[in-house]
């Protein structure tokens, strides 16, 4: 068709994946391209096979809250059959007393600690994202394959998604991006094509000189085992108060502890699974005869700190200072935790400000 413009969307994390699916849906015979530098798509979220453990395993575990309405109804309803229990480490004491821990639940869910957190960040997790009124939290998880569940169905949408496609600059004119330069050569855009970039914040800033983000990083720390792991309380997972991790996860025979806004130097990440399994041996009243396969994966920039200085950074909107070009990603929704629902809301503004705009230029 003569004048349709063609999509291009930088990067296959959840914001660019999610980006094709709204532009699908309102724009059913136009082209979209997403360019991917990676070998997968996911980008932070993402399931391998891991030779070492001899399992499929997540990058991460990936929870998601009740409140977060776009990314729970994406994933589809497989809630983790316990109410949120907080262990104290110290005084080996457990309660359901969500409020109590608040400070905790902010430290994970902005991986910064809680009294970094700006005001209007805690706002809209009150009011928008935590389901506090139910007084215990719904929490949704991968079902310890994130690719397959939360991955895969998001890839039927574009018309193609070429991967090992690395942009490293652009070429600019008359202020509309012209060309897209990739580690594989230029792509010369038409005059009515949209750019929609759904970077991290990190490869965003370098591409296009912008922000000088800090980032905090998050380890996780996965052990196989085939002893029936059965946490107080017949709970699936478990926060953890003045303990070395923040969270444990049962998830079949892979128990996960996750530790946000890490910060262990090389020797205390060397003793962290033997100390992390004796914990979990006070906790369930046992004593281990040996220390399961484990295997420790460090995100160092897992997430921009989601600090003051950072939420300054972020930007306001989704419109570029480039005519045909747009923002997504986690880190572009400023005022909100950098994670799923983030993403998904992000690349629903991306393409509701490209669409207005196109719609007002023809
Ligand atoms: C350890 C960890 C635990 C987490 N836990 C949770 C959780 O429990 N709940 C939750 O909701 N969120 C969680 N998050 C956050 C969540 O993973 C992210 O918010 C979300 O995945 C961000 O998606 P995105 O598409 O914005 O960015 P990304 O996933 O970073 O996607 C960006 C994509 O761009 C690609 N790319 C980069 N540079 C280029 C380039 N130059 N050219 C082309 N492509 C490029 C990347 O390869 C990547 O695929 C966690 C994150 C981590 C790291």
């Amino acid at each position: 068709m003569p004048n349709q413009p063609t999509y291009h969307i930088i990067g296959a994390g959840i914001a660019g994946l999610m980006c094709s699916r709204f532009l699908r849906k309102q724009r059913p015979q136009s082209k979209i391209i997403i360019y991917e530098a990676n070998n997968r798509p996911g980008g932070r979220c993402y399931s391998y096979d891991d030779k070492e453990m001899g399992c499929r395993l997540d990058n991460a575990t990936h929870v998601i809250l009740r409140g977060n309405r776009m990314a729970s109804a994406l994933t589809g309803v497989h809630r983790w059959p316990s109410q949120t229990y907080f262990w104290d480490a110290e005084k080996d004491t457990i309660t359901s007393k969500i409020f109590k821990y608040h400070r905790q639940i902010l430290k994970s869910m902005c991986n910064t600690q809680a009294e970094d957190i700006p005001r209007k960040m805690i706002k809209n997790i009150c009011w928008k994202l935590f389901p506090w009124s139910k007084h215990q939290l719904g929490v949704y998880f991968s079902k310890n394959d994130l690719t397959q569940r939360l991955i895969n169905p998001m890839l039927i949408y574009a018309d193609e998604i070429k991967y090992g496609h690395r942009l490293e600059s652009v070429g600019v004119e008359f202020g509309k991006i012209a060309t897209l330069h990739f580690n594989k050569g230029i792509l010369e855009l038409d005059k009515n094509d949209i750019v929609i970039v759904a970077l991290d914040a990190a490869a965003y800033s370098k591409i296009f000189q912008s922000r000088d983000f800090t980032f905090n990083s998050i380890i996780n720390v996965h052990f196989r085992t085939s002893q029936e792991i059965n946490l107080p309380k017949l709970a699936g997972y478990m926060g953890i108060i003045n303990g070395l991790a923040d969270w444990v996860f049962i998830n079949e025979d892979i128990v996960s502890f996750t530790i946000s806004d890490a910060r262990m130097t090389v020797e205390e990440i060397k003793a962290l699974p033997e100390r992390l399994w004796k914990q979990l041996d006070i906790l369930r009243g046992v004593n281990s005869a040996f220390l399961p396969p484990h295997k420790v994966i460090i995100h160092q920039n897992a997430t921009i700190a989601q600090d003051v200085y950072n939420n300054i950074l972020r930007p306001e909107n989704a419109q570029t200072k480039y005519g045909n070009m747009f923002i997504a990603g986690d880190w572009t929704m400023k005022d909100f935790p950098c994670s799923i629902e983030a993403a998904i809301l992000s690349a629903r503004r991306a393409v509701k400000t490209a669409l207005t705009k196109e719609k007002k230029q023809k």
